[in-house]
């Protein structure tokens, strides 16, 4: 049976990524044997990042910093969510300088995964708790529905995790070649307009499949989202697997299959396979997609490991074949794409739930909030008669069934605690990463400069969102380096971290991309924004550049015209 792709709603996938080069080992396990060909190989098979936990807990949560080599400390701290923080004071123009060693901290950052869950108001005071007791009072919301701390000592991990274990929350393989943090809906489960429930799915792998040690040894980091909301709300385009929400015409509700997608250096947007995939077959195709990745990745060299450069060589007619003969043992059903996205998919403000109640999506600025705050949410949402929150993929989250009658109060304590179900069109969409205060690969300071130009913006442009100029929103991501952790590639505006010359004196500054989008986030079509050949702008001139380009945009635009 063949389904006809109808779909306005993406655009065919960027040729992009070059695969490694042929007519030598590329470190494909299944093609060339798992002799590893580099450092990182090497070690990984010697001894899997898992196993470390039994050394934190015995050995180095004891005896302190100093007893932990150098392997487990970079390299398989890392299956268990911890990193190595930024030494507070090393300047941005120092980080290519210095050795990991020399740019370490004692202390850590470590991420919560949260896969889509309900963090309920029990869950969110324990993460509150983590945080006033281990972490300074630190917590980010991060872009892959995680919580991240700083500041977290060895000593505490042992008990950090107790607690959080206690509430069914972990950070296993919340970092690391493994199966990382999935994206899932928001509002699964709530939204009236939902096709199809992802919830059961992701607790089916992520039970089965989260610490496997068949799993947690990749070539590179697994990226998975699943929805099933018509607003397409998990940047699927952009993850290794994506399960999206359709409904074929004979089989009724299941998923979309799409492999391949990633940012980073060398950015690519992810394919349909073309199957339908029932909600019974999901579990299965997911391990089958990872297991493909697992034994066909390349593991020569990690800027070429992600699946996108198999996806780019194989195409998805062979990856399509290889997963049904090899690891399913049958084909798949043909299948529809999803529709165009019926919303920006951030879900901010107050919707209705299918039972009555209402979802209300706030807006902290670029995922920034404290251990306090989350102790206050969890007592605000209990207090409230709603049952719980979920993080989004923007750095936002979303209170789940808020009674009818209360929402209007509840609304307004949110926004006592800074969490806004009506924001600015900057703080709704702007993005940035942890930036040079933390991240070691950092180059510029990237959280309290977003911040900043949120404020400036939303003073200098209040005459626009007025008038009514500024209906289509515009969305700014920031990074630290040219890594792309706040996806600059898809955003309107994207600024990558970099140091540039002024009056012959490096400053803190940003190469602009623009243009870019996903249809995930109301785009017409997905595509990569491009970079602006010697556009450049300091950390200092970003709102006036900023404003200057959306004011240019605003006089310019024809109507319903998107920035993209
Ligand atoms: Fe760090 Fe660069 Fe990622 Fe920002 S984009 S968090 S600076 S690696």
């Amino acid at each position: 049976m063949t389904v006809t792709d109808h779909s306005t709603a993406t655009a065919p996938a960027r040729p992009g990524t070059r695969p490694p080069r042929g007519g030598r080992s590329n470190g494909q396990w299944k093609v060339d044997g798992t002799e590893p060909l580099n450092g990182n190989e090497t070690w990984k098979q010697e001894d899997n990042g898992l196993n470390v936990r039994e050394r934190i807990e015995q050995i180095y949560s004891r005896d302190g910093f100093d007893s932990i080599p150098t392997q487990d400390l970079s390299g398989r701290f890392r299956w268990w969510g911890l990193y190595t923080q930024r030494k507070p004071g090393i300047d941005g123009g120092r980080t290519a300088q210095l050795s990991d060693d020399e740019l370490s901290d004692r202390y850590f950052m470590l991420r919560v995964r949260s896969d889509g869950q309900a963090l309920t108001p029990e869950r969110l005071r324990v993460l509150g708790g983590i945080s006033t007791d281990f972490a300074r009072d630190s917590a980010d919301i991060t872009d892959r529905q995680n919580i991240q701390y700083h500041w977290v000592g060895i000593e505490d991990v042992p008990e950090i995790w107790r607690r959080l274990e206690a509430v069914g929350l972990q950070t296993t393989e919340a970092c690391g070649d493994t199966p990382r943090g999935f994206l899932g809906s928001p509002v699964a489960g709530v939204a009236a307009d939902e096709i199809i429930d992802p919830t059961p799915v992701i607790l089916r792998i992520t039970e089965k499949y989260l610490g496997d040690l068949d799993l947690s040894n990749l070539p590179r980091k697994f990226k998975t989202a699943i929805t099933g909301h018509p607003s397409l709300d998990v940047v699927h385009e952009i993850n290794d697997i994506s399960l999206v929400g359709v409904v074929h015409p004979e089989l009724g509700p299941g998923f979309d299959l799409w492999v391949g997608g990633g940012l980073s250096t060398s950015p690519r947007l992810a394919e349909r396979i073309g199957v339908f995939v029932s909600e019974d077959d999901a579990v299965d195709v997911w391990h089958g997609v990872i297991s493909i990745f697992r034994d066909y990745g390349y593991r020569r060299l990690r800027n070429k490991a992600r699946l996108k450069f198999l996806l780019a060589e194989w195409g998805p007619a062979k990856f399509r074949e290889v997963l049904e003969t090899e690891y399913l043992g049958h084909p798949l059903p043909d299948g529809p794409p999803p529709a165009p996205a019926t919303g920006p998919g951030d879900h901010v403000g107050v919707h209705l739930q299918k039972d009555g109640n209402y979802y209300v999506g706030a807006a902290p600025t670029v995922g920034r909030i404290s251990g306090t705050l989350l102790t206050r949410l969890g007592d605000l949402v209990e207090a409230y008669g709603a049952s719980a929150v979920r993080l989004t993929a923007h750095q936002k989250l979303v209170v789940l069934d808020v009674p009818a009658e209360r929402v209007d109060d509840f609304v307004a304590e949110l926004e006592g605690l800074g969490l806004t179900a009506k924001p600015s069109p900057f703080r709704r969409t702007t993005m940035a990463c942890t930036g040079i205060e933390y991240c070691k690969l950092a180059i510029v300071e990237t959280k309290q400069t977003a911040t900043d130009a949120i404020a400036e913006l939303e003073t200098r442009l209040a005459d626009l969102v007025e008038d009514g100029s500024l209906d289509a929103p515009i969305l700014l991501n920031i990074n630290g380096c040219p890594n792309s952790c706040a996806r600059i590639q898809t955003a309107d505006i994207g600024l990558k971290g970099q140091l540039v010359t002024v009056d012959g004196e490096q400053v803190p500054g940003f190469q602009v991309h623009l243009g870019g989008g996903l249809a995930s986030v109301g785009r017409d079509q997905a595509g990569l924004g491009r970079t602006v050949r010697g556009l450049k702008v300091t950390a200092d001139d970003l709102p006036d550049y900023v404003e200057r380009v959306v004011r240019t945009f605003a006089k310019q635009r024809e109507q319903g015209e998107t920035f993209a």
